[in-house]
């Protein structure tokens, strides 16, 4: 029997930024209900590549603007009375069914993957009162909690919060300096699964003690400048939300154990297209390694329950820290939800189309 195995994807295209109008840059991508559509450039054409439009359906493709006109100079710009793609659509659409799948029992995932600048951390974190998914997410699962009348059930959350940097895992819960140079041990034990050996964890039992924690390690974080985008993180990050619920009814005592994985992925672009060297170029290669690694498991998920690959073939968890550390989380009844998101600008054409062709591997 295929392994049952949900991968949703949506692709979330943001608004031109000041570079690429500066740059003249022109609209590239088109959305059409569910399906994002690439332009060829007329640069690309013209060197000898292929002219017809690519077209790639996922379950979402969220324009910044539902409605939206294009002005004299090609840029995107809403139409009259549109509805802005905002955050809470898209938290509706995917962050919901992550936080369904953890009430029912399952661990899950949700990944926001794109170049630097495309707008992951938007879609993730969001900007000042313009939250993203953690936040909504985290709002929410303890207005759920608040909402609970079963004087049986009681629930238990715990956080941690680490980042991937060059193949190491660190804990964003301790100051950089107090932390082991080699980061934390993934490990592995029947009891506990996969784990991460003396990650901080840290009870939370409302919306404030959550947001708190976040803050914390979001301002541990490694950040790296690269040409391309000075405050960008070069690193994955990985807030792991521990979600119990004990049921001491009658007949039903017991407990559920989910793990919600959000995780914002470092940028996805090439390492020589941000003119790196040194140390610049050794990150780039541990992201690359990772970002392939974490594709190949979500392709092989996405073929074992389509029945394109054999039920017991084998899932390359372990060719990296990314796809180890969420080996738990990912497959058997797990729900993943990848959001790609993407530049509308002909300047980021190649990458735009890198992030559809990786996006599209998981369906
Ligand atoms: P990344 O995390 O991928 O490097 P950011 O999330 O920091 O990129 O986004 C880059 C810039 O684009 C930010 O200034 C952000 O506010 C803006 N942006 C990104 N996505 C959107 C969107 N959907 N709507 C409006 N602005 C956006």
């Amino acid at each position: 029997m295929a392994e049952e195995c949900s991968v949703a994807v949506g692709v979330r295209i943001r608004p031109f930024n000041d570079r690429e109008r500066a740059l003249n840059a022109q609209l590239c991508v088109e959305v059409d209900g569910p399906t994002t559509i690439l332009q060829t450039p007329p640069e690309q054409a013209e060197a000898g590549k292929n002219k017809e439009p690519k077209k790639f359906t996922f379950d979402a493709s969220f324009w910044s603007h539902d409605g939206f006109e294009v002005d004299a100079k090609g840029y995107c710009c809403p139409a009259p009375g549109s509805r802005y793609a905002d955050q809470q659509l898209v938290f509706d659409t995917f962050g919901r069914r992550i936080l369904d799948s953890a009430w029912e029992g399952y661990h899950c995932c949700l990944f926001a993957y794109g170049q630097t600048g495309a707008g992951k951390s938007y879609s993730m974190v969001g900007y000042g009162a313009n939250k993203g998914i953690v936040p909504i997410s985290c709002e929410e699962i303890f207005k759920r909690i608040g909402a609970n009348t079963d004087a049986n059930l009681t629930y238990e959350v715990m956080v941690s919060m680490v980042e991937i940097y060059n193949e190491q895992v660190q804990d964003l819960l301790v100051p950089p300096r107090e932390r082991p140079k080699k980061g934390l041990e993934i490990r592995e034990s029947q009891q506990l699964g996969i784990y991460i050996a003396g990650v901080s964890r840290r009870a939370v039992d409302s919306y404030p003690s959550i947001e708190a924690v976040v803050e914390e390690g979001t301002e541990n974080r490694t950040v790296g400048s690269t040409l391309m985008n000075a405050t960008s993180s070069r690193a994955h990050t990985v807030l792991t939300i521990e979600f119990k619920q004990v049921s001491q009814a009658a007949g039903q005592q017991g407990q559920k154990l989910s793990l919600i994985n959000l995780v914002d992925l470092a940028g996805s672009e090439k390492a020589g297209q941000t003119g790196a060297s040194g140390d610049r170029l050794k990150e780039g290669c541990a992201i690359n390694k990772s970002l392939s690694a974490l594709g190949n498991v979500i392709e092989k998920l996405a073929d074992k329950a389509m029945g394109k690959a054999k039920a017991n073939a084998v899932v390359p968890y372990r060719d990296s820290k990314l796809t180890r550390l969420l080996q738990n989380a990912l497959g058997g009844s797990s729900k993943t939800v990848m959001i790609c998101a993407i530049s509308p600008a002909s300047s980021n054409y190649e990458e735009t189309l890198s992030t559809l062709r990786y996006a599209d591997r998981a369906k």
